[in-house]
């Protein structure tokens, strides 16, 4: 039990954190839906048990705006875009991405990742993540 306790960082203690290099994630649920029926999903097929659907871009930048809030100036923020199926959420995520760089770049060390299961990429979508800082897992 001790060995958790002295790894939480009470919030007084939180401002005197080193926090250059450290990185920061926001996963960012885009997609509650998916169009695979992988038999080992750990998310029911997408949407967890519960309603299905896109996150609205307003919903989006609203979670952009709290994470960077939160994010030492210092620290690498990483935004991951999640699901479901993330890619069934692409008009969302172009929004997302424009949102945040024309907020972001420049005052925020940030970059963009993508858990996908592929089978939505096209050259179009790959030629526009090959034009953003982002990693495909
Ligand atoms: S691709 Fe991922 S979210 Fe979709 S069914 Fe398979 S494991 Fe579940």
């Amino acid at each position: 039990m001790n060995f958790y306790k002295n790894r939480i960082t009470k919030i007084d203690e939180y401002q005197n954190l080193n926090t250059k290099n450290k990185r920061y994630g926001l996963f960012l649920c885009i997609a509650n839906i998916c169009n695979a029926k992988c038999i080992y999903c750990f998310a029911n097929h997408g949407d967890y048990g519960k309603e299905k659907g896109i996150m609205p871009s307003e919903i989006a930048y609203k979670a952009i705006d709290k994470f960077m809030e939160m994010t030492p100036k210092d620290a690498e923020a990483y935004i991951i875009f999640f699901g479901g199926e993330p890619l069934l959420a692409f008009k969302e995520i172009i929004n997302t991405v424009e949102y945040t760089n024309k907020k972001y770049l420049g005052e925020k060390s940030y970059q963009f990742h993508i858990v996908t299961n592929g089978t939505l990429l096209s050259r179009e979508r790959i030629d526009f993540f090959m034009n953003i800082i982002l990693v495909l897992q």
